[in-house]
């Protein structure tokens, strides 16, 4: 595949962060032909870890959210489509049908069109609120503005923005009850030991986590909802946030051809067809062979600094044909419970836990990862240079038991 020239028009499909993050790098990378850019919000590109920090607990404005402004778009010379979702991408001429009947082509199109929060089949589901988008929080602030202090609220689901929701909420005043399906919240991410003690923090938070709740359905009524259990039980709430994961947006693409699974499809360039290499995928949507000290995976990866590092990637490989040479060592935050959770590598909740610095009482601790005896991940409460210093640990293989020896994270 040639280098980008000034002849070629790149177009870009999702306006999100890993679509700014490519169009900046593009021309930081002196790229000089067309860009255009395409999203189905109405918004310039936004950031989205602070709608479920800063935004809801009433701290921000949603407008601080934002990553583009006219003028920054005006000066990397951006065509924006906004407002306006892709309907299908025919790979062959590079060409992407927007759902206002009109087409753009180009000559190369990266895919960056995230994930969307996924939904339950509720009889009141159209009325619940999720958390993904500006216009998500600014509805849900909204209607928080309505309850008194000390309303019980619903947060369907105890992962990381569950979590994080309910924190917020606590914040604004407010009773967060989570009703998570699992034994612990973050079971089927982090494992048993590491959800144990994340499920220690609830109370002190002014959180009710309740634990393995199966609901079978949520009514709407003239004061809220009632949740209804399996076990026959009900709970009434005026106000219901469903927070029960993503997933990727790629039905636009059926009828593309491209490989699908879960993801968009790419190889360790983020090139979704290997034939021409025109396509790319970046960001939350993109199911990409990374490459760990624990061997290749396919993985899809839903961080910040996943979609930052996709971005810088791609744009590198289509201007300079340069391929990166390190490893790509995925890097997470979440703000739940009052405390700062970090976490490097992408580990497997089957994977040994090893408590390596701090203590559980305290709240702050710092703990391995490790698979077959070699460490594949590093997690910290409230220890942020614990974290970073042990980063080393994942840049080359590293066993368990010389990274005890070695101890990079300090007292
Ligand atoms: C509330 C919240 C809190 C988060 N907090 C953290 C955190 O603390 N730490 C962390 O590491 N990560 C966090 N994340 C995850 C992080 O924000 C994502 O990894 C990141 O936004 C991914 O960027 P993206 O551009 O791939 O996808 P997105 O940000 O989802 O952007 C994709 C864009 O494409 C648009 N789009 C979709 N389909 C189409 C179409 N057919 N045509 C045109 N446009 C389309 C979407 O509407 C969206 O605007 C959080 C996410 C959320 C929602």
């Amino acid at each position: 595949m040639d280098l980008l020239s000034g002849d070629d028009h790149v177009i870009v499909v999702g306006a999100g962060l890993a679509g700014w993050r490519f169009v900046e790098a593009l021309r930081r990378d002196g790229y000089e032909g067309a860009l255009t850019l395409i999203g189905n919000e109405v918004h310039l590109p936004y950031d989205r870890p602070p709608l479920s920090k800063q935004v809801l607990s009433g701290k921000w404005e949603p407008d601080q959210t934002a990553l583009a402004t006219d003028e920054l778009v005006s000066s990397l010379e951006v065509t924006t489509h906004l407002g306006v979702a892709a309907q299908q991408l025919d790979v062959a001429t590079t060409t992407v049908r927007l759902d206002n009947g009109t087409s753009v082509a180009g000559t190369r199109v990266v895919l960056a069109t995230g994930t969307r929060a996924r939904q339950l089949p509720l009889s009141a589901a159209s009325s619940l609120h999720t958390l993904r988008s500006r216009d998500d929080v600014v509805r849900l602030t909204n209607r928080l503005n309505t309850l008194a202090e000390g309303d019980p609220v619903v947060v369907i689901g105890g992962g990381f923005i569950g979590a994080e929701a309910a924190t917020a909420l606590a914040a604004r005043g407010l009773r967060p009850i989570i009703l998570e399906a699992a034994e612990r919240p973050l079971l089927n991410v982090v494992g048993p030991s590491v959800s144990t003690w994340l499920e220690g923090l609830a109370p002190a938070a002014r959180i009710e986590l309740r634990t393995s709740q199966q609901i079978t359905d949520v009514l709407a009524n003239d004061n809220g909802f009632v949740v209804h259990f399996e076990s026959g039980d009900t709970l009434v709430a005026p106000l219901v946030v469903l927070s029960v994961g993503a997933s990727a947006n790629i039905e636009w693409l059926a009828t593309s051809g491209l490989t699908i699974d879960n993801g968009v499809v790419v190889n360790t360039d983020l090139v979704a067809n290997e034939s021409n290499g025109a396509i790319g995928a970046i960001g939350d949507v993109a199911c990409f062979e990374w490459q760990s000290v624990v061997g290749t995976e396919l993985v899809r990866i839903e961080h910040w600094q996943t979609a930052n590092d996709h971005a810088a990637h791609l744009a590198k490989f289509w201007t300079t044909g340069e391929q990166s040479t390190s490893l790509m060592i995925p890097y997470f935050w979440s703000d739940q419970y009052g405390k700062k959770i970090q976490m490097l590598g992408h580990p497997r909740p089957s994977d040994d836990v090893t408590l390596v610095n701090g203590s559980l009482d305290d709240a702050k601790w710092t703990a391995l990862f490790s698979r077959d005896g070699v460490v594949n991940g590093v997690i910290a409460l409230s220890q942020p240079r614990a974290l970073m210093l042990s980063r080393p640990l994942l840049e080359h293989v590293t066993t368990l038991k010389s990274a005890l020896e070695l101890a990079p994270w300090g007292n």
